[in-house]
């Protein structure tokens, strides 16, 4: 599950974070009115959608030469600025083409950087530990760094008993060049981010960037958290009611969401084929055969080991509501469930929704000989197929 930034930066600052001060607004007319009640100082309007990306993005068919990040001073640019950020969809690298539509926008206190550091941390499943990642150049190109000279990247081993230690975050501080009271601050955040990965099970926790803010005559600048991003286990989430809690469902797409609710692993791709497969390990070698045969997969979909009735009639529902499938693939493997017990759901399922769209079906495992005949007594207008290459050679014939 991911959240926005200023649900992770309100995390990290509850954790001891120096943050900058921000409002969140949901319409144009709060977000000036945020501005205000921030004494018309100098602010950044953030775009909140949890894609990342948003300095560098742009909004979809609105002209306008500006990104989900906007540095702005005047009451009436605030104005005009929100309006276009909540009017039009944000376009990033991750978002797809289509953007993401925004719905709440944060007024923040514009820092005066000095300079951008990368710190985060993810789980590095071959030491089988997090491991706090931290890069001098930090700012918004922090993956070409790491492509092209990964040796800027320093590292600390996190141990998940004792988290992050104080000595391994002065170490890094002093690395990224911190000094006098900064090395403190930085240590303090970098400690804070530690704390927070593990308490609420993040699987990502990342700070981009860290600032320092200019020095004033002979007031050093301050160290803080200017964007954050988290993704949390969902496996982990019953026991973090509070995290669960910030969900953005309309940042979730729809049909995803939908087959959550299901029980069904859903993931929306962008072909034509669409595959209602039973476990994950098919799911994925069908997906692969279907794209060797020239194919192009409409989504990820696993009805479980132990499908019923209802769950693969939402799964053909949610399949069909996507008007990009031109042909349906059911790759089914009879282990757990029967195949008799399947086409019955099958023919069920297929009565309701009544496709308009080819099906091409093929069954393996116990009481194959029973499904099968069931499917052809049924009169419905599936092709059978004998094996996954015929399948696969069918399915991709039929949606052209
Ligand atoms: P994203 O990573 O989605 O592009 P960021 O929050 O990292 O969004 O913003 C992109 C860049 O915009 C930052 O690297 C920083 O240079 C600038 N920026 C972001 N927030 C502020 C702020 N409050 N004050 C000044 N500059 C900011
Ligand atoms: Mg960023």
């Amino acid at each position: 599950m991911k959240i926005h930034e200023y649900q992770a930066k309100e995390l990290l600052a509850a954790a001891g974070a120096a943050i900058p001060l921000g409002m969140v607004a949901t319409t144009p007319q709060a977000a000036v009115a945020a501005f205000e009640h921030q004494g018309h100082k100098p602010v950044v309007l953030k775009a909140q959608v949890h894609a990342g990306g948003r300095g560098k993005g742009r909004f979809k068919d609105s002209g306008k030469d500006f990104g989900g990040v906007k540095y702005l001073t005047k009451r009436e640019d605030v104005a005009a600025v929100a309006e276009v950020m909540f009017k039009y969809p944000l376009v990033t690298k991750q978002t797809g083409p289509e953007g993401q539509k925004v719905s709440k926008v944060l007024v923040q206190e514009a820092a005066d950087i000095d300079r951008e550091i990368y710190v985060g941390i993810v789980l590095d499943r071959g030491l089988g530990v997090p491991v706090l990642m931290a890069c001098a150049e930090g700012g918004v190109e922090i993956e070409e760094v790491a492509a092209r000279s990964p040796e800027k990247i320093l590292k600390a081993m996190i141990n998940p008993d004792t988290g992050l230690q104080p000595f391994q975050a002065r170490r890094l501080a002093f690395e990224l060049g911190f000094t006098g009271d900064q090395i403190g601050q930085a240590e303090k955040i970098m400690t804070a981010l530690g704390r927070v990965f593990l308490d609420k099970d993040c699987t990502l926790a990342e700070i981009n960037p860290l600032i320092v803010s200019k020095s004033q005559g002979d007031k050093p600048g301050a160290v803080l958290a200017l964007d954050a991003k988290m993704t949390f286990d969902d496996n982990a989430l019953f026991r973090h009611p509070d995290i669960e809690a910030l969900r953005d469902l309309s940042e979730e797409n729809p049909a995803e969401v939908r087959a959550g609710k299901a029980g069904l692993s859903f993931i929306q791709l962008s072909g034509n084929i669409g595959c209602l497969v039973n476990g994950a390990g098919l799911a994925m070698s069908t997906m692969d055969i279907i794209k060797y045969h020239g194919g192009e997969p409409a989504n990820f979909l696993d009805v479980g080991g132990g499908a019923n009735k209802d769950q693969v009639t939402e799964a053909l529902r949610i399949l069909l509501a996507d008007p990009r499938v031109k042909a349906v693939l059911i790759n089914i493997f009879g282990g757990i469930m029967k195949c008799d017990t399947i086409a019955a759901a099958v023919i069920a399922a297929f009565k309701e929704v009544q496709p308009k769209v080819p099906f091409v079906v093929r069954l393996e495992g116990t009481n194959v000989e029973q499904g099968r005949a069931m499917l052809k007594e049924s009169g419905l207008n599936l092709t059978p197929a004998t094996d996954l290459t015929d399948a696969a050679k069918k399915v991709v014939a039929a949606a052209g």
